[in-house]
């Protein structure tokens, strides 16, 4: 998406570790007009999928998702990330290992919010290693719910989830994939 990766060369700032700062439009200040084309795309990208509710991880992925979800008139569950051990009951949890921060969540979703007739376009605003996709679709999957599709705003290709991910059968679109980027140049390479 031309739009989106204009405003990656334009706002974002390459951090040592793989990490690309896009927190002036993307995850911290966030560009509501660009929330809402990236909505437009994703409707058009995901037209041939049923789709009944989004889910999402806190914190990045809510914003992005709330848009999206006005495009296809549908509820927004975002996944917690929860300090405790002693979950109760009613949840799904699952392990993610952090990219950013060099840690693992245990991240639940409440039992009542993913039933078996869903149909799920999972959001994210980042793809890298793909562990927070994996938890996402673990909890889709033990609600007997189907993933009809993942969107995601960046995905960095040189980095192995989205290879992990569509070996799984699952479609992936990325709005932006990044193939290339270096913190001495700055120079970032789009797919
Ligand atoms: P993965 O689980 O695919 O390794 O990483 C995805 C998660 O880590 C995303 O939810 C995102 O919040 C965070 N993340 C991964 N890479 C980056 C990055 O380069 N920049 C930022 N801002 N977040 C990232």
């Amino acid at each position: 998406m031309k739009l989106l990766e204009d405003r990656i060369l334009k706002d974002g700032v390459i951090k040592e570790g793989n990490v690309l700062k896009v927190d002036s439009f993307l995850n911290h200040q966030m560009d509501i007009n660009l929330f809402n084309a990236m909505g437009k795309e994703f409707k058009r990208l995901f037209q041939d999928h049923s789709i009944n509710k989004i889910v999402t991880i806190e914190a990045s992925g809510i914003g992005i998702a709330c848009i999206v979800a006005q495009h296809f008139n549908v509820p927004v569950v975002f996944a917690k990330k929860s300090e405790s051990i002693n979950l109760e009951g009613a949840v799904y949890s699952v392990p993610i290992e952090s990219f950013t921060h060099n840690r693992t969540y245990n991240v639940i979703v409440s039992k009542k919010y993913i039933q078996p007739e869903d149909h799920v376009l999972i959001i994210d605003d980042f793809l890298a290693n793909g562990c927070a996709l994996e938890g996402l679709i673990s909890i889709v999957h033990s609600a007997g719910a189907t993933v009809e599709g993942i969107g995601i705003a960046i995905e960095k290709g040189f980095q192995n989830g989205g290879e992990i991910i569509r070996s799984k059968g699952i479609h992936l679109e990325s709005l932006a994939i990044v193939e290339s980027m270096n913190p001495e140049t700055g120079t970032i390479i789009f797919r």
